[in-house]
């Protein structure tokens, strides 16, 4: 009953919004370029996977997330209207996001560049419902997730987006493929007895299949975030959001990263990013410049 307990108390932190992300975080690796002695084909990784998209839709999380993504407000996948996010401090409050107002259509590729402390996080952070605005309304898929209680937040978040860290923050008591079938046994997208051979496969498509039952301390970084981008693949958001995905990889790997979100934008995943490197950001579709908590510039790169 002990390891009853602890799974369970692990499906309870995690719940918890504050934890749900690192439980669908992303990281990612992997184009045809050889990393860390992996190699993974750039078509290969989302065309052979049967199980990847044959999982049937049979739980609590009611309608598919693509679906639901579908019937955004206005048809915009994400429709923010003058959102604004004061930090309260000793000193004062700090108001970081200065009325935003922002439609991100569905299969849009968009990076998000800006100075340090210019609120790019905290942008995310409004999106993925991983902290509340001060003002304004956010909506996600039709959702508005600025008025979703905890628990309806962790459960939509579960079903909608894939966030991914710089630092992929898996669990680390639990194996690897417990990791990536954390969020499948949270949100019950798909059978229970489907999951571990989801979860193989999408381990497989990573490249990482073989350290299926160690535990993330005895992999490598590299291989620690194809685990992530397993786990935030692993109920089909329509949504990716990263964070400085590749700020924490050398260039080879910030490439296949890359190269990974391109493969999910084509299947119609729409995916969010932010990125220091100017050389990734020009290869989005639009990239929307934040200076000092404001959208500074939009700009369409004429892709995507
Ligand atoms: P960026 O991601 O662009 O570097 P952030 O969104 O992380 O910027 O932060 C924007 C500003 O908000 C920064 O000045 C940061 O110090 C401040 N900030 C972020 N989180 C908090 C918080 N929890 N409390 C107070 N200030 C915060
Ligand atoms: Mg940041």
């Amino acid at each position: 009953m002990c390891v009853l307990n602890t799974w369970m108390s692990v499906i309870h932190d995690v719940c918890h919004p504050r934890c749900l992300p690192s439980t669908i975080g992303v990281s990612c690796s992997g184009d045809g370029t050889d990393l860390a002695g992996y190699r993974l084909r750039k078509t290969g990784l989302f065309r052979s996977g049967l199980d990847w998209k044959g999982g049937k839709r049979d739980g609590k999380c009611g309608q598919s997330a693509i679906g639901m993504a579908a019937s955004g407000a206005n048809g915009a996948l994400i429709d923010l209207r003058d959102v604004v996010k004061t930090y309260e401090t000793g000193a004062g409050g700090v108001t970081v996001l200065k009325s935003i107002t922002l439609k991100v259509q569905s299969g849009e590729f968009i990076s998000v560049v800006g100075p340090s402390g210019s609120g790019k996080s905290t942008l995310l952070n409004m999106i993925t419902g991983i902290d509340r605005p001060t003002g304004g309304e956010v909506f996600v898929g039709g959702e508005a997730v600025h008025e979703l209680s905890e628990n309806q937040l962790a459960r939509w978040r579960g079903r909608t987006v894939g966030v991914i860290f710089q630092f992929f923050q898996l669990l680390p008591t639990l194996t690897i493929v417990e990791n990536v079938m954390l969020p499948m046994d949270f949100c019950n997208v798909y059978k229970r007895r489907e999951r571990k051979g989801q979860a193989m496969h999408l381990l497989q498509q990573v490249g990482i299949a073989e350290h299926a039952d160690k535990l993330p301390s005895a992999l490598s970084g590299g291989e620690q975030q194809r685990a992530a981008i397993a786990r935030s693949l692993a109920n089909e958001p329509p949504l990716i959001v990263a964070d400085e995905p590749t700020g924490n990889l050398d260039t080879a790997n910030a490439d296949g990263v890359f190269a990974l979100f391109e493969e999910l934008v084509d299947r119609g995943t729409t995916v969010l990013i932010v990125t220091h490197d100017r050389g990734l950001s020009a290869r989005t579709g639009r990239v929307l410049h934040l200076l000092d908590g404001r959208l500074h510039r939009d700009q369409n790169n004429g892709k995507h």
